[in-house]
């Protein structure tokens, strides 16, 4: 069923026991239902009292870096470039490393680290845990935990899985899941899933190309995507729980994000988000609800909640635009 069917049914506004169970505890905080209902003024979980902006988390994925393979220095510079722009902005990201691509002095990782920003497990080789075999991806895992502990003297607080797959069924995702918080795990939930990936392959085609002009139209492209990405995901709060949730942003340590992460950050802001920690964010009751969805795919926390949209029809319609625009020529 397509998500604009699904909610015209009212099946999802009519949600779970769960939903509401969560909405009312929140309502008996001291939110006030936002929407329709006109009730007042909105209210988020960890929100300062007073402050009605949305909260949003910005997280960064692949760390040390992803797409054109860089040398150290440059590597270095442009992480630098892409922690000044946050710093400059008060902006408390947090990087979740592929481990097996750190220099073997952990090169980037201390300067995120000496940067102050809080670091996730991302898996030691990016392993994909669809058609994986549990223990081995979870060695795989392990592997990177120790390295960041060994390189940082901290254990990292935040797990991601790659590509968000959290298992293709119940019986793997609820197992690992399991051991993830065994090792001491929080899951790093994303809810403005985005095709920032696309764009990124061509940045870095342009940057090698020396075309400046049109790596300012897609670093363009990338801030209004993001924007778009973020209303999209508002609207999918807005529908499916009758309220703003906070919200996660998913970038990735790639040349587009060193250059033009910054911007996008502040055309979120001016969009009405407060920028925050994943901490606070996660905080949000809609992470606490259940997980509906087993299978391959890599979805939205969003989404995920049961029951389930596995059909996005923005996000295909996003992704085909930008690969219309910029894909592969
Ligand atoms: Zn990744």
């Amino acid at each position: 069923m397509r998500l604009r069917s699904l909610l015209a049914a009212g099946a999802l506004a009519a949600g779970s026991l769960l939903v509401v169970a969560m909405v009312a505890t929140w309502l008996s905080r001291g939110g006030t239902q936002s929407g329709a209902s006109g009730a007042g003024s909105l209210s988020l979980a960890g929100a300062a009292a007073g402050d009605e902006r949305p909260l949003l988390a910005v997280t960064i994925d692949d760390v040390p870096w992803t797409g054109r393979r860089l040398g150290r220095e440059d590597l270095l510079a442009r992480t630098e470039r892409l922690l000044d722009a946050l710093a400059e902005r008060d902006v408390p990201a947090v990087g979740f490393i592929t481990c097996g691509n750190l220099l073997p002095d952990g090169g980037a990782l201390r300067l995120w680290h000496r940067a102050g920003m809080a670091l996730g497990n991302h898996t030691w080789s990016h392993r994909d845990l669809n058609g994986a075999d549990p223990a081995a991806w979870l060695a795989d895992a392990a592997r990177c935990d120790e390295r960041i502990e060994a390189l940082t003297r901290e254990r990292p607080a935040w797990f991601r899985y790659p590509m968000l797959h959290r298992g293709a069924t119940r019986e793997v995702r609820d197992s690992v899941a399991r051991a993830l918080g065994r090792m001491g795990y929080r899951i790093g939930h994303v809810t403005i899933d985005n095709s920032e990936w696309v764009l990124s392959a061509a940045y870095d085609r342009a940057l090698r190309e020396d075309d400046a002009e049109r790596a300012s139209e897609i670093g363009a492209a990338y801030v209004d995507h993001l924007v778009e990405a973020a209303r999209h995901f508002r609207r999918v709060g807005r529908e499916r729980f009758g309220r703003e949730t906070a919200q996660v942003l998913l970038l990735h340590a790639n040349a587009i994000a060193s250059d033009y992460a910054g911007t996008a950050i502040d055309a979120l802001r001016g969009e009405g988000f407060r920028v925050g920690t994943l901490d606070d964010a996660l905080s949000d009751p809609v992470f606490e609800l259940e997980d509906g969805y087993v299978g391959p795919r890599g979805l939205s926390w969003l989404y995920r909640v049961a029951p389930a949209v596995t059909d996005d029809p923005w996000d295909e319609a996003a992704e085909a635009e930008i690969r219309a625009r910029f894909g592969e020529r």
